[in-house]
């Protein structure tokens, strides 16, 4: 067991994911990012138009960066045609004073003005890292960070726009990008103070979370907001390795971890959309304490887990980015990707629904986006974030966090020429076959990830030989491979039964999935299954909706929560926590 590896993102195309993430991330490319009209979004920026202190200048941003990594998972010439196209057409928006902002400029740095240039300035980054390394990008981005550090005339950024500063701070990581790719003091100085400051208003959120404040004291309890900001620090941490940074964003982590993520591995509630922490692990089945998990939420959760990774200590992230990929994002979009939900269906604890964020709905929209909100800017860079962490590089080989069927090129390990192919049904089924094929033998090492939930330490055959894995930890075997070589084990997936914080509830868990029921199966949702664990699978015809289908021992049927509300109507109810009786 060793729970301190190094782990960096495989090369581009190295991971060809073929179960449900794969085809979630391919019908997204082709039914969502590549139907948005790029030019649309460009347009507010082209006339400084938002004079509604709106965040539609957010959208740019999310949809491009989120294009831009699904491409690393699936090329898409016709994406990435438009993302070349797109860039260009917002960098033309760049005024002589390096200005790129929606906002006019009388309400500049007000509202979401300064958010909004943030995510440009991730998607401009992150173009030129992963597509293309304009200098003409890294150009626009040097102008553009010196314009903003201009108008800011010295004043601290924490006070301009929402949530007590907490949105504007978390440029943090892209004024540190821009550091990296630039190499300019000025920008790691402005970084410093940004850090010194502690991104609000109200306290340093990093002094305070080391303090042992809850994640829903710090500032106004802003969720996603605030994770954006840890994740800042652990970019900035890579320059300033001060113990106490590294420490705040674990400490963090772990504060959201064991308090306000729900059994979906989502978060978020209080208000009507489900945005602010509100300790949510203990109030997940409350109906009074407003919307369950906004996506924007569990989109970010994966980054947080993501920035915990980078900095290699526990494997509870991986352990979370799986969870949270099995359940709450794979669980808010539909299968076609042309639609996800803003908040997850509340109550957890009741009968519910998924719906379209409401800009989806064009007779009940909200907000005057044009069919763009937050959450479905957001969804698919989860998607292609999960895709990205769902097997990384390590010093002496490769980590597999997640098991469904893919193909894993391995030519990033040196002297390594050949693949490993995933055989599998999971994460519907815990039975899995890897095949090594390597043009020669060759010495590399192997770390699999053993979920938590496993009851009994985890045996892995390879070829003859058995592996022993402990629950909740990292198998490493190293060793020489040769070709047809192969690794065989069958995950646990015995059903467990989980209480609520409160007494008052239960749920099922099968492997990764959380369980649910579902109208479709017909009875009512709201009647609770029986306790005896015991489970046949029912993957008849009639649930072929239902990825995983199973009927208990009182005839009751749950299915997947991925699966669960799927049609994303309201009539089409489900139910994750059921009343004890
Ligand atoms: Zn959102």
């Amino acid at each position: 067991m060793n729970d301190t590896i190094s782990l960096q993102h495989m090369p581009v195309n190295a991971v060809k994911l073929q179960g449900i993430l794969g085809s979630t991330l391919h019908n997204t490319i082709i039914n969502r990012l590549n139907t948005v009209n790029y030019r649309n979004m460009v347009d507010i920026f082209r006339y400084r138009n938002e004079t509604d202190n709106r965040w539609r200048c957010e959208f740019w941003g999310k949809v491009v960066r989120s294009a831009i990594w699904s491409l690393r998972s699936e090329q898409n010439q016709e994406l990435e045609e438009k993302i070349h196209e797109t860039v260009h057409d917002m960098l033309s928006t760049q005024t002589n004073d390096g200005c790129i902002s929606s906002y006019p400029e009388e309400r500049q740095l007000k509202a979401w003005d300064i958010w909004g240039r943030k995510y440009v300035m991730i998607a401009l980054l992150r173009y030129y890292d992963t597509l293309n390394p304009d200098p003409q990008v890294k150009n626009a981005l040097t102008r553009m960070l010196d314009h903003l550090i201009g108008q800011l005339n010295g004043e601290p950024l924490q006070n301009f726009g929402e949530h007590c500063g907490l949105a504007a701070c978390s440029i943090l990581g892209a004024v540190v990008g821009i550091y990296r790719i630039t190499g300019e003091k000025r920008f790691l100085d402005f970084a410093k103070k940004i850090v010194d400051a502690g991104c609000c208003s109200k306290h340093n959120i990093f002094e305070e979370v080391l303090k042992g404040t809850p994640p829903c004291e710090l500032s106004n309890g802003k969720a996603y907001e605030m994770m954006s900001c840890f994740q800042g620090l652990a970019d900035y941490y890579v320059y300033e390795p001060q113990p106490q940074y590294k420490k705040a964003v674990l400490k963090f982590f772990d504060a959201v971890r064991t308090q306000e993520i729900f059994i979906t591995g989502g978060g978020g509630m209080l208000d009507a959309v489900g945005e602010f922490w509100y300790q949510g692990k203990r109030n997940q089945t409350r109906s009074d304490a407003g919307a369950n998990g906004e996506t924007c939420v569990t989109v970010t959760y994966l980054h947080l887990c993501d920035a915990v990774m980078s900095l290699s200590d526990v494997s509870s992230a991986p352990l979370e980015m799986v969870h949270t990929t099995c359940n709450a994002l794979l669980g808010a979009v539909r299968n076609d990707g042309r639609f996800w939900c803003h908040a997850n269906p509340t109550p957890l604890a009741g009968a519910a629904s998924k719906v379209p964020a409401s800009d989806q709905m064009t007779q009940q929209r909200t907000t005057p986006f044009d069919g763009h909100d937050c959450c479905i800017a957001q969804g698919p860079e989860g998607l292609a974030l999960a895709a990205m962490d769902a097997v990384m590089r390590t010093p002496g080989g490769v980590a597999i966090h997640y098991f469904e069927p893919m193909e894993i090129d391995l030519s990033s390990i040196p002297g390594v020429k050949g693949t490993l192919t995933i055989e599998s049904n999971y994460p519907f089924n815990g039975k899995i076959y890897i095949k090594a094929d390597l043009e020669q033998a060759a010495d590399f090492e192997l770390h699999l990830l053993v979920p938590a939930w496993q009851k009994n330490p985890l045996q892995i055959k390879v070829n003859d030989r058995i592996y022993t894995g402990n629950p909740g930890g990292y198998l490493a075997i190293k060793r020489k491979w040769s070709n047809g070589d192969f690794i065989q084990f069958e995950l646990d997936f015995s059903m467990r039964r989980e209480i609520s914080p409160d007494g008052k509830f239960k749920a099922f868990l099968a492997g990764p999935l959380v369980l649910a029921r579902d109208s479709r199966f017909g009875g009512d949702v709201n009647v609770p299954p029986p306790d005896d664990l015991q489970y046949t699978l029912c993957m008849e015809q009639e649930n072929s909706w239902a990825r995983f289908a199973c009927r208990l021992s009182d005839g009751t049927k749950l299915c997947a929560y991925i699966s669960a509300g799927s049609r994303f109507l309201p009539g089409n109810l489900l139910r994750v926590w059921h009343d004890i009786k």
